[in-house]
């Protein structure tokens, strides 16, 4: 029996600590603000995470606002209805994709630990082996960037944030210590497509596995050019965020990185796997700075993603979410049920 009195929604903003100033194409930050959605219901609270982005107008106020939108009458089914709902919320919420995100965990994470079942078992996911997650090296000096790859010796593929006036000499300083497989992310900091293939060209010789988003998510016939004239796969990023955006990179992009927070969940991000896939696009799985609790839900579909680029959580000194066990840079989700997390004792202190 549904016990709708007993339903609450709660949403609290956090702030995490970052190991590094995190330095991309267009901003710098030494900390994030994320918000945490509890949904408690019967007895048992489901967690969830949203991690607003500037790019698309989003921080944690107006995150907070958006989920306060949901009252009890949109979670007013039984909550294995979990489809139903997700289109609730989808009406009332357009534009945060972030607090939608939020909510459809902290939903996923409640069912789970009611049928005491990991999120992927309720989805129909395969638990498999999943692929070593690449690691974040920001935009820094050389200096600092070497010390950042002496850091990360536990993980064996780099991702590196590129974007920059001085982009080769970051690669060099790299590949002199380090012959790991390298993915570069350019936030769409090339702003031509002749700067673009100059740059790619340059790197095609030392190792470098693909480039994301290149240039700026408009530039939809640029980057359709690009793909042309290099061999590097080029993902899309900031160019895609839900599945309504991927007929539209089809031919355009070689892969898209799917995010739980610019999908707006778990449910959405599992329509655009399967999308992307009968599309014939690469699936990369990534994430914002988050906490353990935002990356459990991504590695709830790793098992299906051809690239894993799951390390938010790493970035952050006080995660207050305990749960992902990572061996020789592959994550493992735990046997516990829902998304597999439990809060740490920092949790309570920090809201
Ligand atoms: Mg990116």
């Amino acid at each position: 029996m549904n016990k709708i009195n007993t339903l609450k929604i709660d949403a609290r903003k956090i702030r995490l600590s970052l190991t590094h100033p995190w330095r991309l194409s267009r901003n710098t930050s030494k900390f994030k603000e994320n918000v945490i959605v509890t949904i408690e219901k019967d007895g048992i609270t489901g967690f969830g995470e949203a991690a607003p982005n500037v790019r698309y107008g989003e921080d944690a106020p107006s995150t907070i606002n958006e989920i306060k939108k949901v009252n009890k009458s949109v979670l007013d089914y039984n909550l294995s209805q979990y489809e139903q709902i997700e289109q609730n919320i989808k009406l009332l919420i357009s534009s945060n994709s972030c607090a939608r995100a939020a909510l459809d965990m902290a939903l996923l994470d409640w069912l789970g630990k009611f049928y005491n079942k990991p999120v992927y078992q309720i989805l129909s996911i395969p638990e498999n082996t999943i692929q070593p997650t690449s690691y974040s090296i920001g935009i820094d000096n050389l200096k600092t960037i070497e010390a950042k790859v002496k850091e990360a010796t536990d993980y064996k593929i780099l991702k590196v944030k590129l974007g920059t006036d001085h982009d080769q000499e970051i690669i060099s300083t790299i590949r002199r210590i380090s012959d790991k497989p390298i993915r570069v992310d350019v936030n769409e900091g090339w702003k031509d497509k002749y700067e673009a293939l100059e740059k790619i060209n340059r790197l095609q010789s030392q190792g470098i596995e693909l480039v994301e988003q290149p240039m700026p998510a408009e530039m939809i016939d640029e980057t359709a050019w690009l793909k042309e004239q290099v061999k590097i796969p080029i993902i899309a990023d900031e160019a895609v965020k839900t599945s309504e955006d991927i007929p539209l990179l089809v031919n355009i992009y070689d892969g898209i990185n799917i995010k739980l927070m610019k999908a707006g969940g778990i449910q959405e991000s599992l329509r655009m796997i399967h999308l992307a896939k009968e599309n014939g696009l690469k699936v990369m799985l990534g994430c914002m700075i988050e906490t353990s609790l935002g990356i459990s839900a991504a590695l709830q579909l790793a098992a299906i993603a051809d690239y894993i680029d799951l390390d938010g959580h790493l970035l952050i000194t006080n995660d207050p979410f305990d749960g992902i066990h990572t061996t020789a840079g592959c994550h493992r989700l735990t046997d516990k049920p829902g998304l597999g997390i439990v809060e740490k004792k920092i949790y309570s202190a920090m809201q």
